[in-house]
């Protein structure tokens, strides 16, 4: 899926250097510096009520409707601002309900804060007679347990984060189901993926899927094996992926996969990238039994045919860092040094 909606140009990478849209601003319109800061968020109807807000390298999904408005991820504290302002929008004076955290991440909860309270400024123009107490007067922020775990943590350069940014309803159950914007929206925990605290979000009327971290196209998978990601849980919640999607009749599109990183995609996109990591995960395993250490497996180039596509030899998500976390992943090998992911 490439053509169909023009986000692929935003593809963006782990390493935060954005790939910038071949949309040069119209020459004169207004100044060069506004133009570029003004690219940087940008927003897309999907289909049904779910939109797509690539802010910069990370990917937001918004479900507007008669309820309002359900947020899936946030995107980083400095993009806030732009990201609330594209959502409000959208929204056209419709308030914000929810969030959802799929995982702990800053780059997907950087925003909580400013969107959470936005909700509430939303909620007291609209419903102020009613709302009364100042928990009902903000969104809730919906997460996994382990997702409000992690964030109260800190990890790495991640610090602590403030309790007003904190999920406000957290759920330890495999299936979290809401009914809003008259539409099923089930929040599915993929258990030990890139962390041990992921959701995707299905909304099944709109047949919309926002994935979070457990898919992304733009790197290798990301795989935090500190805050208890595996390669099999990734390879586990792409299948979960194919298995929801329902690709149009010989046609690209059906149900439509929104990525925490990348491009928007389809279930022939998610399959593509499932092949590939089932079968560098089988090359490792193998490698493993055979008793290869990690720098025999890093020496062999095990991954090589996908480097081109997914590699990266600078930046965050490094093709070592991947296949060190990949191996260390499978040999239960303990990491050396504290890994970092986001
Ligand atoms: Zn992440």
């Amino acid at each position: 899926m490439s053509r169909t909606l023009a986000l692929s140009a935003a593809i963006a990478c782990l390493t935060g250097a954005m790939i910038t849209a071949q949309q040069p601003a119209p020459s004169g319109a207004r100044p060069g510096a506004a133009a570029a800061a003004a690219a940087d968020v940008r927003s897309k109807l999907v289909q049904g009520d779910v939109w797509i807000i690539n802010a910069g390298f990370v990917n937001v999904a918004v479900q507007v409707g008669s309820d309002g408005v359900l947020v899936v991820d946030t995107g980083t504290e400095a993009a806030a601002p732009k990201i609330l302002a594209e959502i409000q929008r959208i929204a056209e004076g419709k308030p914000i309900r929810y969030i959802v955290n799929t995982h702990a991440h800053a780059d997907h909860v950087g925003g909580n804060v400013a969107i959470a309270k936005a909700g509430k400024s939303i909620i007291a123009g609209n419903f102020a007679p009613q709302a009364g107490a100042g928990a009902a007067n903000q969104a809730k922020i919906i997460a996994h347990e382990n997702v409000q775990l992690r964030m109260s943590e800190g990890e790495g350069n991640q610090p602590p984060a403030p309790t007003i940014a904190l999920p406000t309803d957290t759920f330890f159950v495999k299936r979290f189901d809401l009914y809003f914007d008259g539409e099923a929206v089930q929040l599915l925990h993929e258990a030990n993926a890139h962390t041990d605290g992921d959701v995707i979000v299905y909304f099944r009327k709109s047949d919309v899927i926002a994935t979070g971290d457990v898919y992304v196209n733009t790197t290798f998978p990301v795989i935090n094996v500190q805050q208890g990601g595996s390669l099999n849980g990734i390879i586990a919640a792409l299948n979960h992926i194919i298995e929801i999607t329902v690709p149009k009749d010989k046609q690209e599109g059906g149900t439509y996969v929104i990525p925490g990183h990348g491009r928007l995609a389809d279930e022939a996109d998610v399959v593509e990238y499932r092949d590939m990591v089932t079968i560098i995960r089988d090359r490792f395993q193998d490698a493993i039994k055979k008793g290869m250490t990690l720098e025999q497996v890093k020496a062999a180039r095990l991954v090589r045919d996908y480097e081109g596509r997914y590699g990266a030899t600078q930046g965050f998500w490094t093709t070592d860092a991947f296949i060190e976390a990949a191996y260390r992943s499978l040999s239960g090998a303990k990491p050396s040094a504290r890994q970092s992911t986001r």
